[in-house]
């Protein structure tokens, strides 16, 4: 039998037998047949030309004659999405040094900025895309820093980075900035901005309740301020909410109060929600129904926060510092699985493979019973999150953009980091490598 990593995959039309999908991953998924224990079909796929052309229940209806390979009941699943990066920051280590705190990130970053010119944005960001790339990520929302001094650069990088990934990664753009800038011409201004690159309004509420000690009456002078410059331009939003350990001042029920005041009408993204895991049951309990009653949508960023949250000197972490997603899921809610942080003054680690986050997602929400509802997370659901159309669905006259694994079940694509997995991008293989790091010694400011 042929390693799973050496299958030929043939170009033009072709069929993939016995694939074994999540249902997560199909638009009718009953249409296939019984589900097996994880929720999975198992389907013949016909690819034609870069498309799917048909799936159907394995064995039923593919043309017999032409190249087909038999997956033998292996994993196949959608290419993934991740909606909350941070490309802009990333791959700065060792020239910025994290100590693994909040406040130490945000200090190391501003004084990495010295160095963030648009040579130096863009070969950092190209680093991380195609890592993303390569491991089969097919769309990312990225927040760009957007303070009023670099925001314009910051967003002349991205709309070039766009163009050159286009077809490879749909890229998206927040304008990240404090809420307090709303206090400010550079809100609105940033708006247009977000509005001319085709972006979404991003916001911090910590940095305002936090670090300056603001009242909740001033907060939503500020949220309203925030909704009301998006509304008027027809933006989405995506907010930082409540990401240290602090209870009060709780973001996350005045977001929702203040959508509902507003009637804002785009999508409002809370990522992060940390501290909603250490309210008391009944704050809990009602700001989550206020959220449904809201709309609000959640991106939560396990793998940094599971890093930053609970760090004191000597002392072993005794919380998990993650948002409530198992009960958001259960109230209805979207949640969507990001990976932010990526080898910056955060967060060291990472490479932008959503197999990995989801890996230890699975690990640290307990996702696991069942292990589908993981998966969605980083797919169809992370898709309706960020608006982005086909990307997480594997769909008849769709491209073909699917990861192939060795595993046959979730289990076994859940125990190994899929090393082996193939990506098709458009029915076709990538074979395109990892970046090597070397490749970043020559940025400014990098150690020799
Ligand atoms: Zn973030």
């Amino acid at each position: 039998m042929t390693r799973h990593a050496e299958l030929v995959v043939p170009g033009g039309r072709y069929v993939l037998r016995r694939a074994r999908i999540p249902g997560c991953f199909l638009h009718a998924p009953s249409a296939f047949g019984p589900a097996d224990a994880d929720g999975s079909f198992l389907v013949d796929l016909l690819i034609d030309n870069g498309l799917v052309a048909d799936i159907s229940a394995a064995g039923a209806s593919m043309p017999a004659d032409g190249p087909a390979i038999d997956l033998a009941g292996r994993q196949v699943w959608s290419t993934l999405l991740d909606v909350h990066t941070h490309l802009d920051k990333g791959q700065v280590i060792p020239r910025a040094v994290p100590d693994g705190t909040l406040e130490g990130g945000a200090r190391a970053t501003i004084a990495d900025r010295q160095f963030w010119t648009e040579e130096d944005i863009a070969a950092r960001m190209r680093f991380g895309l195609q890592c993303a790339y390569v491991h089969g990520v097919s769309m990312i929302r990225t927040h760009l820093d957007s303070h009023e001094h670099l925001a314009p650069r910051s967003f002349q990088v991205f709309r070039a980075m766009r163009d050159e990934w286009a077809g490879r990664i749909d890229l998206q753009a927040v304008g990240l900035a404090p809420l307090a800038v709303f206090r400010t011409d550079w809100g609105n201004r940033l708006a247009d901005l977000v509005l001319q690159s085709g972006g979404v309004l991003g916001g911090v509420t910590d940095a305002l309740g936090v670090y300056e000690g603001a009242g909740d009456a001033e907060m939503d002078r500020l949220l309203d301020a925030f909704l009301m410059a998006a509304a008027e331009r027809g933006l989405d939003v995506d907010l930082h909410v409540d990401q240290t350990e602090a209870l009060d001042p709780f973001a996350l029920p005045r977001i929702a109060a203040a959508v509902l005041r507003t009637k804002f009408k785009g999508r409002v993204l809370c990522g992060h929600c940390v501290s909603l895991a250490l309210q008391p049951d009944d704050v809990a309990r009602e700001t989550i129904a206020r959220s449904v009653d809201a709309g609000l949508d959640f991106v939560t960023l396990p793998t940094p926060m599971i890093y930053l949250q609970d760090r004191k000197p000597g002392r072993t972490p005794r919380w998990r510092g993650v948002t409530l997603a198992q009960e958001l899921l259960d109230a209805g809610l979207k949640v969507a699985i990001g990976g932010d942080n990526c080898r910056d003054a955060w967060f060291p680690f990472g490479d932008h493979d959503m197999v990995d986050t989801l890996h230890q997602s699975v690990r640290i929400f307990h996702l696991d019973q069942p292990f589908s509802r993981a998966l969605a997370m980083a797919g169809p659901m992370a898709s309706d999150i960020a608006g982005a159309g086909r990307h997480g669905r594997i769909a008849v006259g769709a491209p073909a953009d699917m990861i192939l694994l060795s595993a046959r079940t979730l289990n076994e694509a859940m125990c190994r980091p899929q090393a082996d997995r193939i990506v098709l991008r458009r029915g076709k293989r990538v074979m395109d490598p990892l970046p090597d790091y070397a490749e970043l010694d020559a940025l400014a400011g990098m150690p020799a």
